[in-house]
């Protein structure tokens, strides 16, 4: 059995902000139940101690939302109560917070600390690209209370990464955004490109990235990461990483990079576990904690046969050179699907080409010069 990963949502898909572009409350709004409201402390209580019977390894708890942090402190401290009192095998337990930084106090921070959760905070770049579509519910901007928040997590000494939504925006600006993160002292981050609604032929809204917009994107970014390199200076950037990890043999820890689904646990307020956060929708239900078993969970996992849909070959990524280090990528990037369920190929196939035609000699050259320094 792997180890287990939980991607817990304490508030549903309820958030304080109004972020023009959230995947999640497209999604709430196509299926029957928009919200699940707030998780209950059974629910909680339940999930922990299945959970714990159920691993035989690593167990990561991650917490997402809409906001997690609307759920309360209080939820949080007995949910790390829980896994002391349900981890009677000692497992090794990693806690994960992707939050939108914006209702962080001192003692929220002190929290993560004392408990060693490694926070994710999500902030579109510069003020102008933060706050061209990742705005408040009465339309204001949320760039400061952002701010605000990571000066919190700084000044307690807590771990965290900085996630950012690439839109067409900070795409067009991501010179700017980079230099401005350097500047911060941002060094560890992360960029997922915007995803358009489900089942929408990508392109049609303000936010929405073009397979050329984000091509160019990739090469800008990693130039300023090379020439940060060049000088000595290493600044993480999750999918450089893993693109040099997969250059010296190594899988990526990214989901969706290989091609491949991985095994995910998504587990919504009321209890209802899901496949992956991108497919948090009535066809994916794979049962719920407060009734099913994970041995049950795991089964209707692959009656659904979610993970193997995503191994099912697309014609020209069999012999594209690029095949080992994009497989095609994320299944929800090759939606919508044909008209015979079947899915596209990747929708930034492209950008992907533009990118490692590109790039490719100098990730080579980064993989080889850490495979040089590694301890033989
Ligand atoms: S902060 Fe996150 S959950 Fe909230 S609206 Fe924005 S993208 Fe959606
Ligand atoms: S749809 Fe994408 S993110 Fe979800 S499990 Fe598959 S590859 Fe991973
Ligand atoms: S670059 Fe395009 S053709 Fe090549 S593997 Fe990726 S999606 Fe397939």
């Amino acid at each position: 059995m792997p180890p287990i990963n939980l991607l817990v949502k304490p508030a549903s898909g309820q958030c304080n902000l109004h972020c023009e572009y959230c995947f999640y409350c497209d999604l709430t709004q196509k299926r029957e139940q928009a919200s699940y409201g707030m998780m209950t402390e059974e629910t909680l209580d339940n999930m922990m101690r299945r959970v714990f019977s159920f691993a035989e390894h690593d167990v990561t708890i991650a917490y997402q939302g809409g906001e997690p942090t609307l759920r309360g402190l209080d939820f949080f401290r007995l949910s790390v109560e829980l896994q002391k009192k349900y981890n009677t095998r000692h497992l090794p337990v990693h806690n994960a917070l992707q939050t939108n930084g914006t209702l962080l106090t001192r003692e929220w921070a002190q929290f993560f600390r004392e408990n060693r959760f490694l926070l994710g905070v999500s902030l579109d770049g510069t003020k102008e690209t933060n706050d061209a579509f990742r705005l408040t519910k009465a339309g204001k901007s949320s760039y400061s209370a952002v701010q605000h928040g990571i000066e919190l997590l700084e000044s307690e000494g807590v771990d965290f990464n900085i996630l950012t939504v690439v839109h067409a925006r900070t795409a067009r600006n991501i010179g700017k955004v980079y230099g401005a993160f350097r500047r911060r002292g941002l060094r560890y981050l992360q960029f997922i490109p915007c995803l358009d609604p489900l089942g929408e032929t990508p392109g049609s809204h303000p936010y929405s990235l073009t397979p050329k917009a984000y091509g160019d994107f990739l090469c800008r970014l990693f130039d300023c990461w090379w020439q940060d390199i060049e000088k000595g200076e290493f600044v993480s950037i999750r999918q450089f990483d893993n693109y040099v990890q997969m250059l010296l043999g190594i899988p990526p820890e990214s989901c969706g990079m290989s091609g491949v689904c991985s095994l995910q646990n998504v587990v919504e307020a009321d209890g209802g576990v899901y496949p992956c956060d991108f497919y948090v929708t009535d066809r994916y239900s794979l049962g719920n904690v407060n009734d099913n078993s994970f041995e049950e969970i795991y089964q209707k996992r692959e009656e659904l046969r979610f993970i193997e849909e995503s191994l099912v070959p697309d014609e020209e990524c069999k012999s594209c050179e690029w095949r080992g280090l994009c497989g095609n990528g994320c299944k929800r990037y090759r939606e919508p699907r044909r008209e015979d369920g079947s899915f596209q190929r990747n929708f930034f196939c492209e950008s992907y080409r533009q990118f490692f035609s590109y790039a490719y000699p100098r990730l080579r050259a980064a993989a080889m010069e850490l495979s040089r320094r590694a301890p033989r």
